[in-house]
């Protein structure tokens, strides 16, 4: 069965605009070049039609919600597997309420990597998948109220080759990597503003304490800077892949994620951050009896 989802998509935030269901509506629309789909918000019925889907909806779009979470009123929005993981560790971590959402679903087949048609290297026919899409583990929408298409399978080959990559070499090789590709780091923050898990309304970068995290911009605080957050995110990071797509110098913030996700499942059993409202993340909580003590 053939769904046209983008005119389905414009026909569900007409509909919730219309009937006041929702007070604003987030999706895609086209943005200033082909392989370019930004984040779309709109507030009035009219104003669908600027919607679309197509295969740069790369966006995770449940960071946003955190703005509105606080108005009167509903939110609908599009999401695919990783943005409605991002819900739930939104409202995990009590930032948003499930009551306030309207969620319309879509089975996701994979964003294609728009970094290469910006970059001349290939024409937009013949795009790779974005490289946060070829370890995913859940395409399908989790949370949803209406899902839009058929699900599709997950093929998640590269999950974790990166990260089996760096563990081969050695600790001075290790090292040098880490220093390297740190040493690029601006401090822009974007890694941070994108990311669903890193939701702090007040973040400790943005503290100005004497021993603090300090803001100069060299290998050893963007060592401490990088690695904080990525230790912030431990056993909550979804696994979008936003961070790493969102740098504007390519620093491999997955690989650090990743590798952080398999310790994890190997010290404290396997566990996926945002699938089970329910489940909450092991760095989350302690046993008593925990043969290992707490300090
Ligand atoms: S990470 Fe998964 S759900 Fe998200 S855009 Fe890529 S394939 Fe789709
Ligand atoms: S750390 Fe990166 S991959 Fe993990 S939830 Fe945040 S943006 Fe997504
Ligand atoms: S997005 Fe990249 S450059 Fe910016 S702070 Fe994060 S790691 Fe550094």
């Amino acid at each position: 069965m053939n769904i046209d989802i983008g005119e389905n998509i414009k026909t569900q935030a007409q509909t919730l605009l219309e009937k006041g269901e929702v007070r604003c509506f987030i999706g895609f629309e086209k943005g200033q070049f082909p392989f370019h789909s930004p984040p779309a918000f709109i507030d009035k019925a009219e104003q669908a039609g600027q919607l679309v889907w197509d295969d740069f909806c790369i966006a995770n779009l449940s960071k946003y919600l955190i703005n509105f979470s606080h108005l009167e009123g509903k939110i609908g929005l599009v999401v695919k597997g990783c943005d409605s993981r991002g819900i739930i560790r939104l409202i995990q971590d009590n930032q948003v309420s499930r009551e306030k959402l309207v969620i319309i679903g879509v089975p996701c087949r994979g964003m294609k990597d728009a970094s290469r048609a910006a970059a001349g290297m290939e024409e937009i026919t013949t795009l790779p998948l974005a490289e946060k899409c070829t370890g995913c583990l859940y395409p399908n929408p989790i949370v949803y109220d209406v899902l839009i298409g058929e699900k599709v399978d997950a093929s998640p080959k590269q999950r974790f080759k990166r990260v089996e990559e760096i563990e081969k070499l050695g600790l001075d090789e290790k090292y040098a990597y880490w220093s390297k590709e740190f040493a690029r780091c601006i401090r822009c923050y974007a890694c941070r503003n994108i990311c669903p898990a890193c939701n702090c309304r007040s973040c400790y970068l943005d503290q100005h304490r004497v021993n603090w995290n300090g803001k100069a911009v060299d290998v050893a605080e963007n060592v401490n800077f990088n690695l904080t957050r990525a230790i912030h995110v431990a056993g909550r990071c979804i696994e979008c892949g936003e961070c790493e797509r969102a740098c504007p110098v390519g620093v491999p913030i997955m690989a650090v994620n990743r590798k952080i996700i398999r310790d994890i499942n190997s010290l404290f059993g396997s566990y996926e951050a945002g699938v089970d409202l329910e489940d909450k993340p092991p760095l989350d909580w302690y046993r008593a009896e925990d043969p290992d003590g707490f300090r």
